[in-house]
């Protein structure tokens, strides 16, 4: 199968998987016991987490381990509005969010705040302008993504940041799953970051929450007091040393890699444009190319590219199954037969020009075949 689905996982690095190894023989201690080897453990713990705090630039920041960024969604938004009640009811976030926030803020919603949506601009960016008319004393978090997991659009985060420095009230929380190795960000100054392993090339079941300051949070789920009272539970330690590792070496290459993938970004575009039914969403970070063929259901096109052997998503795997249509192509404005014909092509470190050649034929070919009903 060749690979194009990266924003929906990864492969782990050889040399991640061979930490993994390690950490799992050498240190499989529990870090929070008091022996020797515990102690080790829980060494080798604070070496991972000063590393990935140095490696995201986030020195002075301190980092909740969890699951996935799902787990992290939750806490920051859960903890922080268990706290904010009694300062304001209103959240402004995206219309481009990920359902691990979405559905989180709709849950609060009844607990009586209010979700107002920021308005997208054409090239899938949030609208600055906007965001501004909605701020008052009453909002008390903004959680904006960092790099939208459909078209690849880059929010600009160091912008925001700057403009909630006149609301000190206000918690901001950035989504950056999708945007390790992407997009170069400045996150210093935003209250809370999601992170997950998976997404760049570490193994599943690991993820990350920087956070400000730990005395804005406090724990959604209760135990033995784990990452400083917020995430209770045994500490993954092997997936924790793959994550440092996968890290370090995603943003080691991410400048060759993205180079690599925008000049494969380009191909896959020349290669459609004399497809009249094929409808092009806007550049934006070059790993993710998502197309619509009109008249087409996206599954029908998946389906069909999966049967050539490439394997390809609708418009994100999470919310593929759901009969809805995408939140991020309806914030653009796209008429239905663009939304419901959309696929998501993306593509990672691992990916060849060889496949992007056998793609772009793929695509022609489901083209030919679908013949009538695109229009
Ligand atoms: N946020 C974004 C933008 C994502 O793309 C994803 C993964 N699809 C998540 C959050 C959830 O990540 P995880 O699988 O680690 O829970």
């Amino acid at each position: 199968m060749i690979y194009f689905d990266n924003a929906a996982t990864t492969a782990p690095y050889k040399e991640a998987l061979e930490a993994y190894m390690t950490a799992s023989e050498k240190y499989f201690y529990n870090t929070a016991s008091i022996h020797q080897s515990g102690k080790d453990a829980a060494r080798l713990l604070e070496a991972a987490r000063a590393q990935i705090l140095e490696l995201m630039d986030l020195k002075k920041y301190d980092l909740v381990f969890t699951s996935s960024a799902t787990e992290s969604n939750n806490i920051a938004i859960q903890s922080m509005l268990k706290k904010k009640k009694q300062f304001g009811k209103t959240i402004l976030t995206s219309e481009l969010e990920h359902p691990s926030i979405v559905n989180v803020l709709e849950e609060m919603k009844k607990d009586g705040f209010t979700v107002k949506y920021i308005n997208t601009m054409a090239d899938g960016t949030v609208d600055l302008e906007h965001l501004k008319i909605l701020l008052n004393s009453d909002v008390v978090f903004v959680t904006v993504m960092a790099l939208n997991n459909i078209i690849g659009s880059v929010q600009p985060i160091k912008e925001i940041t700057g403009m909630l420095k006149d609301y000190p009230k206000i918690h901001f929380h950035v989504d950056a799953t999708q945007a390790i190795g992407k997009a170069d960000l400045d996150y210093n100054g935003v209250d809370t970051i999601s992170i997950s392993a998976h997404k760049f090339n570490g193994v599943k079941g690991i993820g990350g929450l920087f956070v400000r300051d730990l005395a804005t949070l406090r724990a959604v789920q209760y135990g033995g007091g784990h990452e400083y009272n917020i995430r209770s539970g045994t500490v993954n330690l092997p997936g924790i040393v793959a994550m440092a590792k996968a890290l370090r070496l995603t943003l080691g290459e991410a400048r060759e890699v993205n180079k690599r993938l925008s000049r494969f970004n380009k191909k896959i575009r020349d290669g459609v444009k004399g497809l009249k039914a094929v409808y092009l969403q806007p550049e934006a970070a070059p790993y993710i190319v998502n197309m619509s063929f009109a008249g087409a259901k996206g599954e029908v096109v998946v389906n069909a590219l999966s049967k050539r052997g490439i394997a390809v998503s609708t418009t994100s795997a999470c919310a593929s199954k759901l009969a809805t249509l995408n939140e991020t192509l309806l914030a653009l404005d796209n008429e239905d037969k663009i939304i419901e014909g959309s696929i998501r092509i993306s593509m990672g470190r691992n990916t060849a020009e060889d496949d992007v050649n056998k793609l772009i034929t793929a695509l022609q070919e489901v083209y030919e075949e679908l013949g009538d009903v695109l229009k």
